[in-house]
């Protein structure tokens, strides 16, 4: 968007009801890495920071839906979050965010906090340590895809990735575990208890993922109540504070999760929850669906017109 546009769009905002961007992060890598183009490094992240910082007011979640709820939050709030419980946000996200004095809330999974990696990854780290040059997953009806580049790696990760994702979480695991059993050892990437502990004693949110990141939409009432209160519980003793906030894993409304199943979440404790649902939250919003998205842009003119022009398609 160019500058003057930008300065439009800004100016028009002024006459609407305050809204809050919430950002989605999973990982922040030390480096850029080419298995993972999706992902950003922490380099990338500090300029995320640095554009946010003099243009948006930071604050915590929870906090910030009680003010948007009664009505007495700033204009161009917004509050930043993560997913899935990556051993780098402790280590690359959290100096970050500190050196902003910005706070932030990490939904976490718990089931590998005494090490092991989400199915994704298992697929991602098999792949990068292929020692033959072809894999074949009969399952999936895939045959001899090429591994002997960085380039065939990609491909064949996202020909692997979608086909597994909405499989039966049993059948997903098994075939993950399979590629996995041919490496000697993938490395740790999910925090365990005490960087958790870390993040909560610098003043970091910590809210609910469910236990073993499944899509929520295919289970049944008491798999979904076992998943939440694990791993709400097992937060609560590693920070010993209730938490209070949910993600949903995936995140899309219908496909990943329905809202009729809210009402578990409220059951379980949890006050809100957030979604994948590329938007801003406004007073209407439903607390239980409160929209968030992951800004990718390189540039800071850009990244930021993105922010309001979401803003903007929100209404
Ligand atoms: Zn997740």
């Amino acid at each position: 968007m160019p500058k003057l546009l930008f300065r439009l769009a800004a100016s028009l905002l002024q006459t609407f009801e305050p809204k809050l961007n919430i950002l989605m992060y999973h990982r922040v890598m030390p480096e850029p890495d080419p298995l993972r183009p999706w992902e950003i490094d922490q380099q990338q992240f500090r300029k995320h920071m640095q554009w946010i910082s003099g243009n948006f007011n930071v604050i915590p979640l929870a906090e910030a839906v009680e003010q948007l709820k009664n009505g007495t939050l700033k204009r161009r709030s917004l509050a930043i979050t993560f997913d899935d419980g990556y051993l780098d946000n402790a280590t690359h996200a959290l100096p970050v965010l500190q050196e902003f004095d910005f706070h932030a809330t990490f939904f976490c999974t718990s089931a590998w906090l005494g090490g092991g990696q989400m199915w994704n990854d298992k697929v991602i780290e098999s792949v990068r340590l292929w020692e033959d040059d072809t894999l074949t997953i009969d399952e999936l009806d895939l045959y001899d895809l090429p591994l002997a580049s960085i380039a065939e790696k990609n491909k064949a990760i996202a020909s692997i990735l979608p086909k597994l994702k909405y499989l039966p979480t049993a059948e997903r695991q098994i075939i993950a575990e399979r590629l996995e059993s041919k490496i000697s050892e993938l490395p740790q990437l999910m925090m365990h208890a005490e960087q958790i502990k870390q993040l909560h004693a610098a003043g970091m949110e910590i809210g609910g993922h469910t236990h073993s990141h499944p899509i929520i939409a295919q289970l049944d009432d008491q798999s979904l109540q076992n998943e939440l209160t694990t791993n709400k519980q097992m937060l609560e003793t590693i920070i010993g504070e209730e938490i209070s906030l949910f993600a949903y894993p995936n995140g899309k409304s219908g496909t990943d999760f329905r809202s009729d199943q809210s009402k578990l979440l409220k059951q379980a404790g949890f006050s809100m929850a957030v979604t994948t649902e590329p938007a801003t939250a406004g007073r209407a919003s439903e607390l239980y669906e409160l929209p968030r998205f992951t800004p990718w842009d390189s540039t800071k003119n850009r990244f930021l017109a993105r922010l309001l022009q979401i803003q903007l398609e929100s209404r």
